[in-house]
């Protein structure tokens, strides 16, 4: 569902995962999850609820794999040979399969709230979720409307008389939930963190990276070549000529191109600095004399709007020379591109299918698509995730997993203030500093405070399209109402059932889902170790997030201001360039290794995570009888295992490349093994010798927290 992919701005947001796959034209690091690829149809695994074991599972295991030689297939070894990717997923991971699960308990709600949505009070949350979910199902009204659902924003597009005119029609088009030309929303100001601004970012791309349009290597230029047949066969299916459309898939390559020239690497991305150029509304005009930002708030409904980040200014200003030499002709089939592009999987089959067959098939080697009521399961929880949220919950969460998850935050927060307070390399003045930060991280755990209103939003049954495009002004009204005023504390950036966790830089918060507190992350049957393996790693990795590469320029109040002193920041960076060169030096496939620059902010995450949960889950043991061995292994061999099973993962070879060349997500089978062969507490152990696979050389091995 690329309908309601909205301006989520929020670029310094750090998740725990990739979520799925992303849109392209969302920052990088965004934590809005778009679980539109992680589709599904095989059953939950073992490990997952309703799974046979809640422990660690020894069929799992590859016994005849020495865990100093290869801990990742040692620890999982036959679960990757016996859990091959369903044909309807582009990966098969921890993470897939338990948001897979939840999926089937999101089925029962809707299933439910849609047979009585018409009892249910008119406008209440019931009637909303039940009316939406159902209108979706209904399969045979969407077949039967065809297109039609987009003439009126097909005839608004034909009607473009002049660059004014175009330029109103693109705020539309974003307003609608259609992305065009760049990204527009409100984001907290980078270095005044109480407050809400208007940003402007680069965007207005369909694959998922500049560089798709840039490379010119073999495979490359084939999947180019497949993009433009598929722009001209979407092209056709509105009713162009073939000649016609094969002409109007040139004019959207030769527009995304020069867009993709002018935008910024995933590298620079990642840097705050780099993106933050908070301008007068004025100032921002005398960059793009062509494009009338007066006028774009006006349609926006926020005419006083005095400044705004313009977060790339080249690519704005490119962007305003292409307005002023680009055929308006040629605009109109750009924006009839993304327009049909963007509500594709919410027509009838052939644009469904066309859609699925490039953007899963080709991009990420998906075999299938999603049974429907999956992707009517995923639709909601993207369009009203916080009203199902709420649902959910209720059902699925029970009040246990929040007060476990929250001592153990306690216990992770107490061991990396002891780390903290005891490292050799940082000095008095910024150890201070650091602590400060780390004592002043908020905390979420399970679903919101204060729930989302979604009173003005009206949803009924008679069109999917319909209630897509009202939700999409909703929110895009939500979110601009946001600028010029107070941050909101309460504000969430993921829904409840979503399997995931967040650091927000600018709010210094650390974000647990209901989604994610269940196994194999985290299961109040098992032993501590199992825990503090899984979800004890994954609160280590979110909090650590506020001391890696990205976090470490935002300070305890969350604004962009360097507390570092020279030296400990150089010595910092050195730390950092170890963890970069590490992940460098791991080969996806022939020809393509992970890019270190790009993953080390998570990669130094996962690393201090781990680290600091192996202390806490040490502390946790102190003063106790010793537990004896399970099934063979001690308990701090379980944490170790209990760590690779999070990151176990069949990626199919298609999805892996999207994620290597675009995701700050290092794949899983090397987060499992990057940081053991870093540390000590893992060689110790398993008693692995120097020398041996899992244990990197004195002189090259990492070490920050
Ligand atoms: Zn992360």
């Amino acid at each position: 569902m690329r309908f309601l992919r909205l301006a989520v701005l929020t670029l310094p947001v750090l998740c725990l995962a990739t979520p799925a796959l992303q849109a392209q034209d969302l920052p990088a690091a965004s934590a809005q999850a778009d679980p539109s690829v992680s589709h599904c149809i095989a059953p939950p695994e073992a490990g997952a609820p309703g799974g046979e074991s809640h422990g660690l599972n020894l069929d799992d295991l590859d016994r005849t794999v020495k865990p100093c030689d290869d801990f990742y297939r040692f620890a999982v070894g036959n679960w990757l040979k016996n859990n091959p990717v369903p044909p309807a997923f582009s990966s098969w991971t921890s993470f897939t399969m338990l948001a897979d699960h939840n999926r089937d308990v999101l089925h029962a709600i809707l299933d439910e709230a849609a047979a009585k949505a018409a009892a249910a009070k008119l406008g209440s949350n019931d009637q909303k979720i039940g009316d939406f979910y159902a209108s979706c199902m209904d399969e045979v009204g969407v077949e039967k409307a065809g297109i039609t659902p987009l003439k009126a924003e097909l005839d608004r597009i034909a009607a473009i008389s002049s660059l004014d005119t175009l330029q109103k029609e693109v705020a539309h088009l974003q307003r609608v939930g259609t992305g065009t030309l760049f990204r527009f929303g409100s984001i907290i100001d980078f270095k005044d963190s109480t407050q809400q601004i208007a940003a402007a970012f680069q965007g207005g791309l369909s694959l998922p990276d500049r560089d798709y349009y840039l490379k010119v290597d073999d495979k490359s230029v084939a999947l180019r070549n497949l993009y433009q047949a598929h722009v001209a066969k979407m092209f056709e299916l509105m009713g162009d000529g073939t000649d016609a459309a094969a002409a109007h898939a040139k004019t959207v390559l030769s527009i995304e191109t020069s867009l993709a020239q002018n935008s910024i690497d995933r590298i620079a991305r990642r840097d705050p600095e780099k993106n933050y150029h908070k301008l007068s509304t004025a100032d921002a005009q005398a960059l793009t004399p062509h494009f009338s930002w007066t006028a774009y708030f006006s349609e926006m409904g926020i005419p006083g709007t005095a400044n705004l980040n313009v977060a790339q200014p080249d690519f704005f200003k490119a962007l305003d020379a292409a307005l002023a030499s680009v055929p308006l002709d040629d605009w109109k089939t750009y924006l009839r591109w993304h327009l049909i592009h963007s509500a594709a999987s919410a027509l009838s089959s052939p644009f469904e299918q066309e859609d699925f067959n490039f953007f899963q098939k080709t991009l990420n080697g998906t075999k299938e698509m999603q049974p429907r009521w999956k992707r009517c399961v995923i639709a909601t929880d993207q369009t009203l995730g916080e009203a199902l949220g709420q649902a959910y919950v209720a059902k699925a969460f029970p009040p246990e997993a929040k007060a476990a998850a929250l001592k153990m935050v306690q216990n992770l927060r107490a061991a990396l203030r002891d780390d903290l307070s005891t490292l050799d390399w940082m000095s008095p003045a910024t150890r201070q500093q650091a602590i400060a930060k780390l004592d002043a991280i908020d905390l979420k755990i399970g679903y919101p405070s204060k729930w989302r209103d979604y009173s003005p939003l009206q949803i009924s049954r008679d069109s999917y399209l319909g209630n897509l495009e009202r939700a999409a002004v909703f929110e895009h009204k939500r979110d601009l109402d946001k600028i010029g005023k107070p941050v909101d504390p309460t504000e969430w950036g993921m829904t409840p059932p979503t399997v995931n966790a967040y650091y927000n830089s600018l709010r210094n918060e650390i974000v647990f889902p209901a989604g994610i507190l269940q196994p194999p992350y985290y299961d109040p049957n098992r032993d501590d170790a199992m825990n503090y393996g899984g979800i004890g790693a994954v609160i280590g990795h979110e909090m650590t997030h506020g001391f890696d590469d990205q976090g470490a320029k935002f300070d305890a109040k969350g604004n962009l201001r360097n507390w570092w002193t020279p030296e400990d920041l150089a010595n910092f960076q050195a730390r950092g360039d170890c963890i970069v060169k590490q992940f460098d030096a791991f080969e996806v496939e022939p020809g393509l290794n992970e890019k270190g620059k790009l993953v080390e902010g998570e990669s130094i995450a996962d690393f201090g995570g781990l680290t600091i949960a192996f202390r806490a889950f040490q502390k946790t043991l102190e003063g106790k009888p010793r537990p004896a061995a399970i099934d063979g292994f001690t308990p701090e061999q379980r944490f170790f295992l209990s760590w690779a099973t999070v990151w176990r993962s069949n990626v199919r070879p298609e999805y892996a490349r999207v994620l290597v060349n675009t995701n700050p997500h290092p794949l899983g089978r090397f987060r499992a093994i990057g940081p053991l062969s870093n540390m000590p507490e893992f060689q110790k152990t398993f008693g692995c010798k120097d020398g041996d696979p899992m244990v990197r050389p004195s002189e090259v091995r990492c070490r920050i927290w």
